[in-house]
């Protein structure tokens, strides 16, 4: 099974993967924590990484495949995969799909986590006091934002007619956002899909 989640920074797509993974046993992905990690070694390909995450701009479409690449389809697994934050444009979707494609496999589920802007401009200020997030000043946050509303969330529309989108109101509670994303599974599983 694949799934991929969409959501703007501050929609809660960690908590919510977190519970996801436990709860299907799947492999999660995020290619937000791949890239800190890249980030964290001493080279410039970390500098050059580091410089595209500070201004909340993404990071290069290539880059991003080859770290995917090596992680999904080099070692590969038969659990299934929680994409997190991956694809973010439409040429990751494209190119996710056409390497799925290769293997016989697909995008099985595609959630969007839906979250008014003025309630994710203050989640952010405040997970970025709290948790002392050097990446999330106020420029940084309303650019990262921008970028979302730009260039993820057409993906929705090329994913639409494809897959099964399921669009979540992330505004409730941890408990009942995951209800939600759990009951759109169970359904799926129900009506026979094929995982
Ligand atoms: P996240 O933890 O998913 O919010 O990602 C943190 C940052 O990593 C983003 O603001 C981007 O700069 C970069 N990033 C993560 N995933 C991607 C992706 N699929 N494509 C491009 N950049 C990404």
């Amino acid at each position: 099974m694949r799934i991929v989640l969409i959501g703007p920074p501050g929609a809660g797509k960690g908590t919510q993967c977190r519970r996801l993974v436990e709860y299907l046993d799947v492999v999660h992905l995020s290619t937000g924590q791949m890239l800190r990690e890249l980030r964290g070694q001493n080279s410039a390909l970390a500098r050059w990484v580091a410089s595209h995450m500070v201004t909340g701009e993404l990071a290069p479409d290539h880059l991003v495949m080859r770290i995917v690449r090596q992680a999904v389809f080099g070692g590969g697994t038969s659990r299934g995969y929680l994409f997190d934050g991956f694809p973010r444009t439409l040429i990751q979707a494209q190119l996710l799909d056409e390497q799925l494609a290769a293997l016989g496999q697909r995008v099985d589920l595609v959630f969007e986590l839906r979250v008014p802007t003025n309630e994710l401009v203050a989640r952010l200020v405040n997970r970025a006091e709290r948790e002392n997030r050097v990446d999330d000043t106020a420029e940084a946050i309303l650019a990262r934002l921008s970028v979302y509303e730009t260039q993820t969330l057409p993906l929705l529309d090329y994913y639409l007619g494809r897959v099964c989108v399921v669009v979540v109101n992330g505004l409730g509670s941890p408990d009942e956002v995951f209800g939600e994303i759990r009951g759109a599974i169970d359904l799926a599983r129900g009506g026979g899909a094929q995982w």
